[in-house]
């Protein structure tokens, strides 16, 4: 490994994710390893601009590979959008001697990673933090696994009910671009229905299935509605337009919203935010910049920053035939 980076810097931006801190964690410990200095940067890249830099010794990171959240916080700058701002946040860097920087963050995060490197030469590895799973290069991004698991937890409760008291309730989920997540907890919730933002399945097509189900003897029924999914309709327009053409389901809707952002990292994604933070820290010793560190087949894998931010997170066609014929 070549000798020339000895202080790294890891901050955490954008949307929070189950999992970040796990890759803190990792990042600062594999650092120590490896007898590199770590900084951690508070709230993302508007921390850096402030000059809010701290060092993160493997001690600072005890007791965190289980808590949810970010212990460095998290931000969105806009100040970071303009060169000014960057200048300022390369400036705090040279402050403390900081010779590369690990961003964890979904693919806005790694846009700014991107250009910052470009304009100060300052190395930048990713890691893919985010619940949505919509990042190119990685079958799963640190959070997916969590938010899933806290869906598919809230989805048996409202079944509860569903079943109680013979109600079709729309469940909105997050995914604005990407409708992994409700394709995904749909299967595994056992839902009737799964709109994402990937299909328009059409409100007649929707209205012919729970049609279909009624007849088939199904008194109860969820429908997992990704945010942006495209029938065109909000979750409660939808849920208002089958109970005026459905007068025979009790319609109710339940937007999960924040709470699965929240929570204990599962396993999976405190191991994957680990491996993840590691191999962060050991290619940036190998001269490796630009990159994302993603998982595939198992194997971490490296992936230029740039088709990270470009390429597209394809929802699995096998999963809508699994999820289309379960619904029967
Ligand atoms: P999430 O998937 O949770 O939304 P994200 O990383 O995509 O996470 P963004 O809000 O898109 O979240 O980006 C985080 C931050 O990255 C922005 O607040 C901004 O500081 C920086 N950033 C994003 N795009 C750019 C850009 N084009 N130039 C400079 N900085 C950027």
């Amino acid at each position: 490994m070549s000798a020339t980076i000895s202080n790294i810097a890891v901050l955490t931006s954008g949307g929070d994710a189950p999992g970040m801190n796990a890759a803190i964690r990792s990042v600062a410990r594999s650092a120590s390893f490896y007898n590199l200095k770590c900084f951690g940067i508070l709230r993302g890249y508007q921390g850096l601009i402030e000059g809010k830099i701290k060092v993160l010794g493997p001690r600072n990171v005890n007791n965190i590979i289980n808590k949810g959240g970010t212990i460095l916080k998290s931000a969105r700058s806009d100040e970071f959008r303009t060169k000014e701002g960057r200048a300022k946040a390369y400036e705090n860097l040279q402050k403390h001697n900081i010779d590369a920087l690990v961003v964890i963050g979904g693919d806005g995060s790694f846009t700014g990673g991107l250009i910052f490197q470009q304009e100060f030469g300052i190395p930048v590895i990713g890691i893919p933090g985010t619940i949505d799973n919509d990042i190119f290069g990685t079958s799963h991004t640190i959070g997916y696994d969590t938010a899933l698991n806290t869906v598919v937890d809230a989805v048996d409760k409202i079944r509860d009910t569903a079943i109680s008291h013979n109600r079709l309730f729309f469940v909105e989920v997050m995914g604005r671009d990407a409708g992994h997540i409700a394709l995904n907890t749909g299967i595994g919730a056992g839902a009737e229905e799964v709109l994402i933002p990937e299909e328009n399945m059409g409100l007649d097509r929707l209205l012919e299935s729970l049609k279909r189900s009624k007849k088939s003897g199904k008194l109860s029924s969820i429908v997992m509605v990704a945010e942006g999914d495209k029938i065109g309709k909000n979750v409660f327009e939808l849920a208002e337009y089958i109970e005026d053409n459905l007068p025979s389901y009790e319609v109710r809707v339940s937007v999960l919203g924040h709470m699965q952002r929240g929570g204990a990292p599962t396993c999976f994604d405190r191991v994957l935010a680990s491996r993840m933070g590691l191999r962060a820290v050991e290619e940036l010793q190998n001269g490796v910049s630009g990159h994302m560190i993603g998982i595939a087949d198992g194997k971490m894998i490296l992936t230029p920053l740039e088709k990270a931010i470009k390429g597209e997170s394809k929802i699995d066609s096998e999963l809508v035939r699994v999820s289309e014929i379960m619904r029967l």
